[in-house]
């Protein structure tokens, strides 16, 4: 027999193991030392209560004879999937019940829906980016190009003409870059694809952040239904990461190679995925009742000020960063010309403060560094101070 040989091209990525070792050398040799992280992605709020009740009332109806439920189906409950559609209805997007798919998370979506393209096409995504739109069609053997992300282009690639992609990842507002498409540049990239016979892979894992007038979804952009497919992850939305729900929206019009894709990737989860769990949609529902979304922006809004407390902070210090705003990400530029490693090490060893060095998101990460607004008041505000101390 033989394995996928694709793997072989993996690049091992160190990032987070580096992290972590550096991290936990430096608090064994310095135990006396407060060391704050601000370098996790994860959320740490709980759920929300309305969240939390939904949960257990599906979880008892599972254990009664009249209220038990089976196999659920494939693409979700259709309880859940109008919640979904009134919610986006809610900031003036048309999604149909009928063209959400729920899923255990983006992540899953994001290296699945792969599947239901050729291997010969052309991978575009943004550099920096994250690593699962890399990994995944590494393994599927396909060719992937990178669109730099720069201070030139404030961290929002642009398309090019003369390069010809298939399947191109955006996401917005970014991970790790924090900065966030307008209409027009969303616009540019929808043009593109129709013109160019291309889909979207549009990943809007962080569109809950978003309080600037900027789109949501892409399908808040003229022309998205005919060339993107959305995902979206209640992860960050609403402290889903254990949790675990997302969703994937596909509209019946998009159509590419004589195929629909919608009954495309339909065709693909009823064969591969036997849906979420009841108790988890019941409460993925909550979260888009009008209760449940007063809680949830009530976490969010938290999180939003820990963003911005980085980000005036950054302002007085006179560092440049994208994100902050629109954006649980932070992503600044290393002061004085250092490198991301260099400059981890400085936090660390001088301020006790860990991030993430951007060049594990990619070339374009080189000189950058990533900090998270998902940590807590307190230890926000006094690793600001620290790092202002230390570059001031
Ligand atoms: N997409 C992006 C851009 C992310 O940053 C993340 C999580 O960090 C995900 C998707 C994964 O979301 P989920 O937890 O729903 O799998």
């Amino acid at each position: 027999m033989k394995i996928n040989k694709n793997f072989d091209n993996l690049v091992p990525n160190y990032l987070f193991a580096d992290v972590a070792r550096k991290t936990a050398e430096y608090a064994a040799a310095n135990p006396d030392k407060k060391i704050i992280r601000l370098g996790i992605g994860d959320v740490t709020l709980p759920l929300a209560p309305v969240v939390v009740e939904a949960m257990k009332k599906g979880a008892e109806e599972l254990g009664h004879k009249e209220t038990f439920k089976g196999y659920p189906e494939y693409e979700g409950y259709d309880f859940i999937r109008e919640a979904i559609s009134g919610y986006y209805k809610s900031f003036g997007v048309n999604v149909s019940a009928d063209e959400i798919f729920v899923s255990d998370g983006a992540k899953s979506d994001c290296g699945n829906i792969g599947d239901i393209f050729s291997q010969d096409n052309t991978v575009l995504v943004t550099d920096p980016v994250y690593p699962v739109y890399v990994d995944s069609n590494i393994m599927a053997g396909r060719k992937i190009i990178y669109a730099a992300c720069n201070e030139e282009n404030g961290f929002t690639a642009m398309p090019d003409e003369d390069v010809k992609a298939d399947i191109i990842y955006l996401c917005s507002p970014n991970n790790p870059t924090g900065a966030a498409f307008t209409y027009d540049q969303l616009k540019a990239w929808v043009d593109y694809a129709n013109k160019n016979d291309a889909v979207i892979l549009y990943d809007a894992a962080y569109e809950a952040f978003i309080t600037d007038d900027l789109p949501r979804s892409i399908y808040a952009v003229e022309g998205a239904r005919t060339c993107a497919i959305e995902l979206c992850s209640l992860s960050k939305t609403a402290g889903f990461t254990g949790t675990r729900c997302g969703y994937t929206i596909i509209p019946k019009e998009l159509e590419r190679d004589g195929h629909n894709l919608y009954a495309t990737w339909y065709r693909r989860q009823a064969t591969k995925f036997n849906g979420v769990s009841y108790p988890v949609q019941c409460a993925a529902a909550a979260v888009f009742s009008e209760e449940g979304q007063r809680q949830i922006r009530d976490n969010i809004a938290y999180y939003q000020e820990n963003a911005r407390i980085i980000a005036s902070a950054l302002d007085e210090l006179g560092i440049y960063y994208t994100g902050g705003k629109n954006s649980p990400y932070i992503w600044l530029k290393c002061p004085n010309g250092m490198g991301s490693w260099e400059f981890f090490d400085l936090l660390l060893k001088k301020a006790n403060v860990v991030g993430t060095p951007g060049e594990g998101f990619g070339e374009n990460g080189a000189g950058y560094f990533r900090l998270t607004s998902f940590g807590d008041r307190e230890n926000t505000v006094e690793a600001v101070e620290r790092i202002k101390k230390l570059l001031s």
